[in-house]
């Protein structure tokens, strides 16, 4: 990841470069030569680093809600005033490419970006997913909007589609996302080789590296080390307890002392949905159709009813005892339908759950001692049952 953004810094020597949102179809752009940076990635990465809330605190000033997701205020401040951004900010961009798979927001926060840096902004529309399986007309829509960004790269970049290249960047992102898929299933093991912090930290090649061969050798390399786990029985935690399941974006400030009050009580966390979400494969038969449907059908991007269904699947999967939802406050679309969830996938595996309300890089709207208190109150309830 050091290298990852210092090549990025190098102007001259990454470029064209797009800022991109996590669910662009970024095969599409490394088939055509152009770098990627993820703004959503920066933002965590300056989440962990406890720089969130003064970037936030500059786009606020600017008139930015507090409201909207501390992702985008922290990148838009860092963008406003580099001097206090870590790393400098990133490198400005040539391209923009905003995916509103994920949400709404993106949409509102690249055009202010495109506004504020004066640089074309590509917005591919993905239709919300409201009942299970994708319309064929969703595909055709989505695919035709590939088909337009190519074009568009072309148009402002002079480079052209690269079908080597594509196709070797569908080859090696397939085989990320299969890498990534089997070390998650690996966590169904007893103990757990893996905790849900282990996986915040091991996921942002699977964002940012897709289609890259540095992506392909991190997940070989994780998985050996595993696989060795499980064959040995060595567990995340020292001693498993409870198995839980995590929802939501890790609260990156707190990473490591919020999860220990959970390995404290013997309490791993086996699965989540977060990092899952990087898990599909892209068809390659024919790939402008497959990248337009993996990227509709991303997690956030479905139906309540379609996440209630994976999270059954992940409870009964995985073993799990409990469940922990972080409702956060930066990320409505995830967030909306968390307590129905909870009552609809306790009722029908008879898993208790708990909600946490947090955000995940805005430490303010963080409250240490009532967490501890919810948390300690659920470990009782996971002790008595
Ligand atoms: S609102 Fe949620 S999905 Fe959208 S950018 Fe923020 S964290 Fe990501």
């Amino acid at each position: 990841m050091t290298r990852y953004y210092a090549t990025r810094k190098v102007v001259g020597k990454v470029r064209p470069l797009a800022w991109v949102t996590s669910g662009a179809p970024v095969e599409i752009l490394v088939g055509m030569g152009v770098a990627t940076v993820y703004p959503e990635n920066y933002g965590a990465l300056v989440g962990a680093q406890r720089a969130a809330v003064p970037l936030a605190q500059i786009a606020e000033e600017r008139g930015y809600s507090p409201d909207l997701c501390s992702y985008a205020r922290c990148q838009i401040g860092s963008v406003i005033d580099s001097s206090q951004a870590p790393q400098g900010g990133l490198p400005a961009p040539d391209l923009l490419v905003a995916c509103n798979n994920i949400c709404g927001t993106v949409l509102k926060w690249y055009q202010a970006l495109a506004d504020e840096l004066n640089v074309p902004l590509f917005l591919l529309d993905a239709p919300y997913q409201h009942e299970t399986g994708l319309p064929d007309h969703a595909v055709q829509y989505v695919a035709a909007q590939l088909e337009e960004l190519v074009d568009w790269v072309t148009r402002h970049t002079g480079r052209k589609m690269n079908d080597k290249k594509f196709a070797r960047a569908l080859d090696l992102s397939n085989q990320a996302v299969t890498l990534w898929r089997e070390i998650r299933e690996l966590c169904q093991a007893r103990p757990s080789p893996l905790n849900a912090p282990d996986l915040f930290l091991s996921m942002a090649p699977i964002v940012v590296l897709r289609g890259s061969k540095d992506a392909v050798t991190y997940y070989r390399k994780l998985k050996a080390e595993v696989e060795e786990r499980v064959a040995k029985g060595e567990g995340a935690i020292l001693e498993e307890r409870y198995r839980l399941l995590w929802d939501n974006i890790a609260i990156w400030y707190r990473l490591f002392r919020l999860f220990s009050l959970f390995t404290d009580a013997g309490a791993c966390f086996v699965v989540d949905t977060y990092t899952n979400a990087w898990s599909a494969s892209v068809d390659t038969e024919d790939p402008i159709l497959g990248l337009a449907k993996t990227y509709s059908t991303v997690y956030i991007n479905q139906s309540i009813q379609a996440r209630t269904e994976l999270m059954v699947d992940l409870v009964q999967r995985f073993g799990v005892d409990g469940m922990v939802f972080h409702s956060n406050r930066s990320c409505k679309p995830y967030s909306l339908g968390q307590y129905e969830m909870l009552e609809t996938v306790s009722q029908r595996t008879g898993v208790p759950g708990l909600v946490l309300e947090a955000d995940m890089c805005d430490s303010r709207l963080y409250a240490d001692e009532p967490i501890k208190n919810r948390i300690q109150a659920f470990l009782d309830v996971l002790e008595m049952s």
